[in-house]
């Protein structure tokens, strides 16, 4: 007997008929004997309805009713995934933020989990019946519910599971592991057995969604066994069946991983945009007048280049930030007293990475050469120790994220 988490993304829960697959996959694990609290996100498209919704009835909408509107996609998906397992004769019982109770810092609408009391969760675990958990919500220090920012019910999941100490963590999804990049965008893209807690870090917060970043860090934090694995999968299909664990990907600690890749996979993140700062005076100080402000309004900042000046005293200063953030951004700027300031929204970071990069040389120039061959232009250029980021027209995605993919020996055979 072991105690399983079983989460169930948007695409999997869809409509009544995916639910009802879902069900069997979870009416599986029950029937081989073992515990199991399953975590659900809101049926497809539903939170992105929500979201539209708060928008359309008033841009400047409070944070608080926000959280309350969005977070009822789950708890429409879990009670119905609950009624149907019931259905199916299994002991099921629904559950929200607050009730388990799952408690959060008071960031609403992209709230960090504070807390789980997991004693409620386990006396229903023990008694066999299984914990149908609505994700992606909890509850704030004012009492009211939070949401942990989109894609949360991921993190809701891994940190359910760490605080059950379930044996694994299985992230049901609509793609049956984690690929050497978006398998929507490369067909060559090769799902990977096992990828190391810091390079899935790396993929998510450079753009990968399969999982969402807060829920890697947990993962790797708590050491919580984690599988991306596919919902679409039938429950009783013989490479689930024969297999002692279903098939997928794990997120696991790099010394498990025996042959390491120099490249393990290649991320990209939409809605970039660049701005730069004409002729600003280089003198010290400049760079925290311009990054001061920005960051005084919460706007991210990601990679920043400056130009060495020719005359000494005149710089130009360029850098990204998201889409989301562009006009306000410009805004903070021109009121720190920086006039000629411009940029573009549409572009793309398209990253590199591979804990093989700290002992491999040339990893970058080889991306270098591989871009300037297709006739794309770089913008700006960001590395750490596993990663290179290179920011792109958004026009070349694509054809950027296919060239390096191959160029690094990615593509399946
Ligand atoms: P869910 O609704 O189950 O949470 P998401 O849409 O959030 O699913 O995440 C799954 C999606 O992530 C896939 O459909 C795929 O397009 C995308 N994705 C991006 N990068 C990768 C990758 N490297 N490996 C697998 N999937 C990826
Ligand atoms: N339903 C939420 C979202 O769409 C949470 C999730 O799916 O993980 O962002
Ligand atoms: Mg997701």
């Amino acid at each position: 007997m072991a105690r399983l988490v079983m989460k169930f993304g948007g695409t999997s829960v869809a409509d009544l008929d995916r639910i009802r697959r879902v069900a069997r996959h979870v009416k599986r694990e029950v029937d081989a004997g073992h515990q199991v609290a399953v975590v659900v996100s809101a049926m497809a498209g539903e939170t992105n309805r929500l979201v539209e919704l708060c928008r359309d009835a008033s841009p400047m909408h409070d944070a608080r009713e926000y959280d309350s509107i969005v977070a009822s996609g789950e708890q429409v998906s879990s009670g119905i995934l609950a009624i149907v397992l019931q259905a199916m004769g299994v002991d099921a019982r629904s559950w929200l933020g607050w009730q388990i109770t799952l408690k959060t810092d008071d960031a609403h609408g992209a709230a960090r989990i504070a807390d789980i009391d997991s004693k409620k969760l386990l006396e229903r675990l023990d008694m066999g019946q299984v914990a149908v958990i609505a994700g992606f919500q909890g509850i704030a220090p004012d009492d009211r519910i939070a949401t942990l920012g989109r894609g949360g019910s991921d993190t809701s999941a891994v940190a359910i599971a760490a605080a059950i100490e379930a044996e694994r963590c299985d992230i049901y999804t609509d793609v049956d592991g984690v690929y050497t990049t978006d398998p929507r965008i490369v067909p060559q893209a090769r799902r990977l057995d096992k990828v190391s807690f810091e390079e899935m870090l790396e993929m998510a917060s450079s753009g990968a969604k399969v999982l969402q970043v807060r829920s890697v860090e947990l993962a790797h934090v708590y050491n919580v066994r984690t599988f991306v694995r596919s919902s679409f999968t039938a429950p009783d299909d013989p490479s689930i069946l024969n297999a002692d664990i279903p098939p997928g990907t794990l997120i696991c600690s790099e010394d498990e991983i025996v042959e390491q890749q120099v490249v393990t996979g290649i991320a990209y993140a939409k809605d970039e945009a660049q701005i730069s700062l004409r002729r600003v005076p280089d003198t010290p100080g400049i760079a925290a007048k311009i990054f001061g402000p920005l960051a005084d309004a919460n706007i991210n900042v990601d990679m920043i280049v400056q130009i060495v000046s020719e005359s000494g005293n005149e710089t130009d200063i360029t850098f990204s930030t998201p889409a989301s953030d562009f006009e306000r951004a410009i805004e903070t700027l021109n009121k720190a007293g920086f006039d000629d300031v411009g940029g573009d929204k549409g572009l793309v970071k398209v990253s590199v990475i591979g804990v093989g990069m700290r002992s491999h040389a040339g990893v970058a120039a080889t991306a270098f050469k591989a871009l300037s061959q297709k006739g794309i232009n770089i913008i700006a250029i960001t590395t750490s120790e596993i990663k290179i980021s290179i920011l792109i027209d958004a026009a070349y995605t694509e054809l950027a994220v296919r060239t390096l993919h191959s160029v690094y020996g990615l593509d399946a055979e």
